[in-house]
C-alpha cells in the first residue's frame, strides 16, 4: 500500500485539515498517479458540506485531477511512467450495463465508483469508501485514466476534467455548432468552460449571468452576446430566443422564466444540481414543445475527445492556484461567486 497526504474534513461544517490516507496496492490493470493539481467544484462543496445527504467522513473531495504516471500493474497497456494523466468524477463502473457497454460509463445502472464519497470494498480503497484527489497520490484502474495532450498545461487542465466534460457532453449532445443560439446560465467554473467550448464548436453563445461584472471576461471567451437576469428587460428581449440553453447555477432558480427563452424545438439543459426541486408549468414546456433536460458529466472517450479538442483549439480553464492550506477559504469564495473562475490546488503545498 502506499501512504499519501491528503486535506480532509470530518464534519459538514468543519475545517480542512492534513491527513495520512492509504492507497491500495497496485492490481495487474492500476495506475497510480503523483497528482500535481486538483481542481475545487461546487459539487466538492456540495458534498463536503453534507448539502446532498449520505456525506462520509473523513471526506476527501477533488475529482479534477491532474499529474504524471508514477508506477503502472503488470497488465497495463495504455500508460507508461511520466504519462501525463487525468481523473475525473469517476473511477470504476460495473461494464456490462448498456450504459457502460455505449461508453456512457456515468449512467451505469448498478451505479458508477464516484472519485468520492462511494462505498467500496476495502482491497479497492483503504476505509470502505473513495477518497478523492486533494491528495497527493492515487491509483486508478487504466480504463478510467485519461492522457493530457502536450500543449494544454496540468494546471488549466485539472478543471476540464469535470468541469469541461460536463460542458462538452451536452453541447456534443445537443449539436451546438454553427446556426445553433446556444445560452449559458451562470458563468462560474462550468460556465465558462462552457463558454469557451461551445464557442470553439461554431455556436452562437450567450451568457445569461446575474449581472453585468464579468461581461469583459465572457467575451474574451467568446461570448457574443451577455445579459444580466436581474434585469427583468432580459426575459423580455430573449423570449423564444434559444435553440439551448445550459444551466449550470449551483442555486435556485425560477427555472419557468428560463424556459420560456426557448424558440420551438428547443432545450434547457440541467447541470446544476441544487437540492430543491424544479417548479415548471406545463404550459411552459407545451407551448413552443419545449424539452426540460439534463446530463451528468460523460463518459471516459469523450472526456478523451474533449481534451483533445481542448488541446486542439487552446482552451484551458481560467484559475487561481492556491496552497492546500486555503481549501476553507477557497469554499467560501467559491459559494460566494467570487472566483475567476477556478480554485486549482497545487498539491506540492501537501
Ligand atoms: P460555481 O463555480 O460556483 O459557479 C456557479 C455559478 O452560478 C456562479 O458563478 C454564478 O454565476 C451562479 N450563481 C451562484 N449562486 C447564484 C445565485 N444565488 N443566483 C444566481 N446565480 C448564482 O459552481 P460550478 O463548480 O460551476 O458548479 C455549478 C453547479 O453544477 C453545482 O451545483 C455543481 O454541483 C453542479 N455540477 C454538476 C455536474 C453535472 O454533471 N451535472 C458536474 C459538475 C458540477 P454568475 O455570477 O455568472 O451568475
Ligand atoms: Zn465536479
Ligand atoms: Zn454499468
Amino acid at each position: 500500500m502506499t501512504t499519501a497526504a491528503a486535506y480532509a474534513v470530518s464534519a459538514p461544517d468543519g475545517h480542512f485539515e492534513k491527513v495520512a490516507i492509504e492507497r491500495r496496492e497496485l492490481g495487474p490493470h492500476d495506475v497510480l498517479i503523483d497528482i500535481e493539481y486538483a481542481g475545487i467544484c461546487h459539487s466538492d462543496i456540495h458534498t463536503a458540506r453534507d448539502e446532498w445527504g449520505g456525506a462520509k467522513y473523513p471526506c476527501v473531495p477533488g475529482h479534477e485531477i491532474a499529474g504524471h504516471v508514477a508506477a503502472v500493474g503488470s497488465a497495463v497497456t495504455k500508460f507508461q511512467v511520466g504519462d501525463r494523466v487525468g481523473v475525473g468524477c469517476m473511477v470504476d463502473s460495473c461494464g456490462k450495463c448498456d450504459p457502460c457497454l455505449a461508453g456512457e460509463e456515468q449512467y451505469c445502472v448498478p451505479g458508477a465508483t464516484m472519485t468520492y464519497n462511494t462505498p467500496v470494498p476495502e482491497e479497492f480503497q483503504p476505509g470502505g469508501y473513495t477518497l478523492g484527489g486533494y491528495s497527493t497520490q492515487i491509483v486508478v484502474t487504466e480504463s478510467f485514466v485519461v492522457s493530457i495532450p502536450e500543449g494544454i498545461g496540468l494546471d488549466v487542465a485539472a478543471p476540464l476534467l469535470c468541469a469541461g466534460i460536463t460542458l462538452f457532453s451536452p453541447l456534443r449532445h445537443w449539436n451546438a455548432g454553427p446556426g445553433k443560439r446556444v445560452a449559458i446560465i451562470g458563468m462560474g467554473g462550468l460556465g465558462h468552460v462552457g463558454v469557451k467550448i461551445a464557442a470553439a464548436m461554431g455556436a452562437e453563445v450567450t451568457v445569461l449571468s446575474h449581472s453585468l461584472s464579468k461581461e469583459a471576461d465572457g467575451r474574451k471567451f467568446g461570448a457574443h452576446h451577455y445579459y444580466a437576469t436581474s434585469e427583468k428587460q432580459t426575459f423580455r428581449d430573449l423570449r423564444g430566443h434559444f435553440d439551448l440553453i445550459i444551466n449550470t447555477v449551483s442555486a435556485d432558480l425560477p427555472i419557468d422564466s428560463y424556459l420560456k427563452l426557448l424558440r420551438l424545438d428547443g432545450t434547457l439543459v440541467i447541470l446544476g444540481l441544487p437540492e430543491n426541486p424544479l417548479q415548471v408549468k406545463p404550459f411552459t414546456i407545451a407551448g413552443y414543445r419545449r424539452s426540460l433536460a439534463g446530463s451528468m458529466i460523460g463518459g471516459i472517450a469523450q472526456t478523451q475527445e474533449m481534451l483533445n479538442f481542448c488541446a486542439e483549439h487552446g482552451i484551458g480553464a481560467e484559475i487561481e492556484t492556491i496552497s492546500a492550506d486555503r481549501i476553507d477559504e477557497a469554499y467560501e469564495r467559491v459559494v460566494a461567486s467570487d472566483v475567476r473562475y477556478r480554485f486549482v490546488i497545487d498539491t506540492a503545498t501537501m
